[in-house]
């Protein structure tokens, strides 16, 4: 058995310092520091540092040149590993709107990797299929001539490994849909690159839809008298919300008051594209051309591509940005996501008899040891 001391144990509702988290594949035990015989463990010094449950990553493209629509199981491999360093312990490979083949050759890709469980890093969740049911006047970077009608049976025939899918409320076919996957399946329904009125996307809640992609971003905007599926998404209590905190999709001030209006139901996601962790330079998003400079990624229009956020880097851009506690910007990178997507028994939170998927980390959320159900898979410095 493996026992953390000297750590600030990061739990869901507080922070408690001087206590050691003893743990095999799950967490067995969370004690004083005091109470702890050292030799009758293996023991990892988090050396006053945070110790964290791991994060998930429920919305990313890409990383390390790997692009999950690539449709190539050793590019999701790749990501899989690279990501354990940011400190992700789960994810789920995320899809964009491309052609129909492409897409179910990239849930194949996707399906192989998790069912033959042959890869080291992060745990595959399941597939967020961005689109293709969206609406081409809010398709930001995604591939207008892709762009598919609401197919219910699309979504059943592919529910074994799609987790999470993005549909705008108001387009033809949208809300029967919403109404047949939610009735039918445990996919959760996000609506989003949505130009929805208030009243259409609240039309869509009713049916089924329980998440928002990307907040703000690629949907109908919230004015005061046409709030747009961005206010139902911040008003609906039923709605977890995902969003982009790089300080460039969506401005930091903002960051509380979503934080205040959407509390455990705001995820934190990195739609990081294949630029992630590479150079400045040219890439690709979905088959376009994007410019990375720094942590922008543009389209030669200007349209904003995706990011190069890491999911360790949102939860300090959120901290820093906020007056929240240090543990409810964890829970808005694993505990509120792993709720979204009904996976909260198994994991989100460092609790007695979860996995022991667990992160040490510094206050600025430099990310020192991943452990993935108890087997350290990434220490650096
Ligand atoms: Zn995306």
């Amino acid at each position: 058995m493996k026992c953390i001391i000297n750590g600030r144990i990061v739990l869901k509702d507080k922070v408690v310092d001087n206590c050691a988290i003893i743990f095999s594949d799950k967490i067995e035990k969370i004690v004083s520091d005091s109470e702890i015989n050292t030799a009758d463990y293996e023991i990892i010094d988090a050396k006053g540092r945070l110790v964290a449950p791991g994060l998930i990553d429920m919305h990313i493209h890409g990383y390390l040149g790997a692009d999950a629509s690539d449709g190539d199981a050793d590019g999701i491999r790749k990501m899989a590993e690279g990501i354990i360093k940011n400190g992700v312990t789960a994810w789920c490979p995320t899809t964009m709107t491309v052609s129909k083949q492409e897409i179910e050759t990239a849930f194949e890709s996707v399906r192989e990797v998790k069912n033959s469980g042959e890869y080291y890093g992060s745990r595959i969740l399941g597939v967020n299929s961005e689109g293709p049911f969206i609406n081409e006047s809010k398709k930001g970077a995604q591939a207008g001539e892709h762009i598919l009608k609401p197919d219910a049976d699309f979504i059943k025939k592919h529910s074994d490994i799609v987790k999470l899918f993005t549909v705008a409320p108001e387009v033809d076919g949208a809300l029967e849909c919403i109404e047949k996957v939610s009735n039918e399946t445990d996919v959760l329904i996000s609506m989003g690159h949505s130009d929805a009125i208030f009243e259409q996307a609240l039309a869509g809640v009713e049916k089924g839809v329980r998440h928002t992609t990307h907040l703000f971003n690629a949907m109908s905007a919230l004015s005061h008298r046409s709030p747009g599926v961005t206010g139902a998404g911040l008003s609906d209590g039923r709605v977890s919300t995902e969003l982009i905190a790089d300080t460039f999709h969506v401005n930091k001030g903002l960051f509380g008051l979503v934080y205040k209006l959407k509390g455990d139901k705001l995820c934190l996601i990195t739609d990081c594209i294949r630029a992630g962790g590479m150079e400045d330079g040219d890439y690709t998003l979905g088959g376009q051309p994007v410019h990375k400079e720094g942590i922008k990624c543009l389209m030669p229009d200007g349209t904003i591509a995706g990011s190069v956020l890491r999911l360790n880097e949102a939860v300090k851009n959120l901290y820093e940005n906020t007056d929240l506690e240090i543990y409810e910007a964890v829970n808005c990178a694993s505990l509120n996501i792993a709720k979204a997507l009904g996976e909260d028994k198994e994991i989100g939170s460092l609790e007695i008899g979860k996995r022991a998927d667990i992160i040490i980390a510094d206050e600025k959320f430099n990310v020192y040891t991943t452990i993935l159900g108890g087997e350290i898979r990434y220490k650096g410095e």
